[in-house]
């Protein structure tokens, strides 16, 4: 692998394919495509190589999400439907992109989700087209099965934990009592119900993209990469990309492509990159004064993410992580991890090892809400919430109405873009999040939590009413970090559609969009995981492979 510096334009080589950002889908692209050494590859990262301690050990995933140097540090606008706050919007920023930084949670959502893209215009994106390149990507600790893949780049396990503390287990137990069923496998044939939550940890060290895609390729001789290089625009001739323009300090240059250009900047990098280069709705062009080059409506609308709402008791006995929240606590967290005993230590797990998906409404016809549970009572800008132990759960409504929208509002690629993501505009979206807040104190008022249940310290006991809860929502949720949706594929018929089913840009010629913004709706889960899956068919239909497909038609997964 050679980071090459961008000095002199007049040196940089001509390639077949430039990947725009090296994170979750871009290291996947640029490993996929460099196999065959007939094929000259250029993968782009603003970022650096975020590859300190703090990436590697996965306990230490709020301080490497909260770093401005692996951050892009982003906010939303004021957000009406929150009391006009604005929220926190985290990017990662470096080899592995956000995989690099997040919280390394292993869901690749439910099967209806990918069915439910098809039935968007996403042709050949249902479940049944989905699960192999799911078991494509990953080494299971459990094994490869019907569902699960076994030798794939990225490894994903279920923690250590969960058997030591007694806390999980009593979640896990008081959804039971709660009257909600179990799964063994979330990632597996059933979604819904109770059970162990996954992690993207190889024997106690982070299994970004960035480690297992692009570091096993850094030896090929058709793989550059250039780190510390923003895109500023596609360069167009016509209708056809011919390559990049890049900015490295003061110096500016050009790449060219002799194939494709392939976007993988993620939800918020991607858009703004179409939008640079003159592709996007006429009127937020205007705006920043750059020049129309080919109009499409939809680039950086039909913006998603999931909210998340903490919910937080105090434990009466002594044996949550607040305990080891202390800087002599976590030096000692740090050096086991060190030393050693990387697979099976408090350092080597991000401890949301348990948790659950569930329904807000019977008549749901899958689950739309997700919980983690967490054996401490934290907060993930990394502030103590509070002295003392607590645990809590996180909880989302996974399957939002309201829709959002990213606008550059400046050609200059360092500038903040508008980050719109109008949360709650949807009136329906209030009512699932209040029947959220009810799901979890039911199940956190079970039995099981007896002997552990202090005070609910969030959102406390005076927070009855229905418009008592709505008010705490407004003033209390935060974003999961999970904009997507912003590029989304569609039919021929739907005109907002910003890529067709291969993930190429409408109307245009050599240029493809591959990373979450892709996505034409959210999944029930996490991100990291599709995003991958996406990148692995992705990159076949680039090379004009044959995509694979699950043998099975039926039975595929539990309704
Ligand atoms: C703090 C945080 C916690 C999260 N926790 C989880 C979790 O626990 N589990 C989970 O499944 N998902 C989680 N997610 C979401 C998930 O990680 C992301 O949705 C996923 O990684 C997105 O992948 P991507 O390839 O679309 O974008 P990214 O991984 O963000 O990659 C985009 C890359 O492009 C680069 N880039 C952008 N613009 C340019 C440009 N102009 N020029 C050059 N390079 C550029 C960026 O620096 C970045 O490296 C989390 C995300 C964050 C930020």
């Amino acid at each position: 692998m050679v980071l090459t510096r961008v000095a002199k334009p007049a040196s940089v080589r001509d390639y077949h394919y430039v990947v725009v950002g090296a994170g979750s889908a871009g290291c996947v692209l640029a490993s996929r495509l460099s196999e065959n050494p007939a094929n000259r590859v250029l993968l782009i990262e603003a970022g650096g190589r975020a590859d300190s301690l703090l990436v590697r050990m996965p306990a230490a995933f709020s301080y490497a999400m909260n770093n401005r140097r692996l951050n892009w540090g982003y906010q939303s606008a004021p957000e009406p439907g929150l009391e006009g706050r604005r929220l926190a919007c985290p990017r990662g920023k470096g080899l592995g992109g956000s995989s690099s930084i997040n919280g390394m949670v292993y869901v690749r959502g439910h099967g209806r989700d990918f069915d439910e893209w098809e039935q968007l215009g996403a042709a050949g994106w249902g479940f049944r087209d989905c699960l192999p390149y799911f078991q494509r990507a990953e080494s299971w600790r459990g094994g490869a099965d019907a569902f699960r893949g076994g030798d794939g780049p990225v490894a994903t396990c279920a923690g250590n934990d969960m058997a030591r503390n007694p806390l999980y287990p009593a979640f896990v137990e008081a959804g039971l009592q709660a009257g909600h069923g179990r799964t063994d496998d979330a990632n597996g044939f059933r979604q819904e119900g109770f059970g162990a939550m996954q992690m993207t940890v190889r024997s106690g060290v982070r299994s970004s993209t960035a480690r297992e895609y692009l570091e096993p390729a850094r030896h090929r001789a058709n793989l550059d990469v250039m780190v510390r290089t923003t895109v500023d625009k596609v360069l167009l001739d016509g209708r056809t990309a011919t390559g990049v323009e890049v900015r490295r300090g003061d110096g500016r240059a050009t790449v060219r492509a002799t194939t494709e250009v392939v976007l993988a900047a993620g939800a918020v990098g991607s858009p703004c990159v179409l939008q640079r280069s003159g592709v996007g709705p006429r009127d937020v062009l205007d705006n920043a004064g750059v020049g129309l080059r080919h109009e499409l409506p939809g680039v950086g609308q039909n913006l998603q993410d999931h909210l998340e709402a903490i919910v937080r008791y105090a434990c009466l006995a002594p044996i949550t992580l607040n305990g080891t929240l202390n800087p002599v606590g976590q030096a000692a967290v740090a050096l086991a991890w060190l030393l050693g005993r990387r697979r099976n230590s408090l350092g080597s797990t991000n401890h949301f090892e348990a948790g659950a998906f569930l329904r807000s409404d019977p008549t749901r016809p899958w689950p739309d809400v997700q919980m983690h549970f967490l054996p401490a009572a934290v907060r993930y800008d990394g502030a103590k919430a509070f002295r003392g132990h607590g645990y809590q759960v996180h909880v989302g409504a996974n399957k939002p109405m309201s829709r959002g929208r990213i606008a550059i509002e400046s050609p200059d690629p360092d500038a903040q873009p508008e980050i719109l993501f109008n949360y709650l505009g949807h009136p329906d979206d209030l009512r699932v999040w209040r029947q959220c807040i009810r799901l979890t104190r039911t199940i956190m008022n079970q039995p099981a939590f007896d002997p552990y249940r202090g005070a609910e310290m969030q959102p406390g006991a005076a927070v009855a009413t229905d418009d008592d809860i709505d008010r705490w929502l407004r003033r209390n949720l935060e974003s999961a970090y999970h904009p997507s949706c912003t590029c989304p594929m569609g039919g021929d018929d739907d005109r907002m559609a910003v890529l067709d089913a291969q993930c190429r840009v409408r109307g245009l010629e050599r240029l493809r969009v591959v990373d979450a913004s892709i996505f034409p709706s959210i999944p029930n889960g996490n991100l990291n995981a599709p995003t991958i899956m996406v990148a692995e068919r992705a990159a076949d239909l680039i090379l004009g492979k044959t995509t694979m497909r699950a043998p099975r038609e039926a039975g595929l997964y539990a309704d």
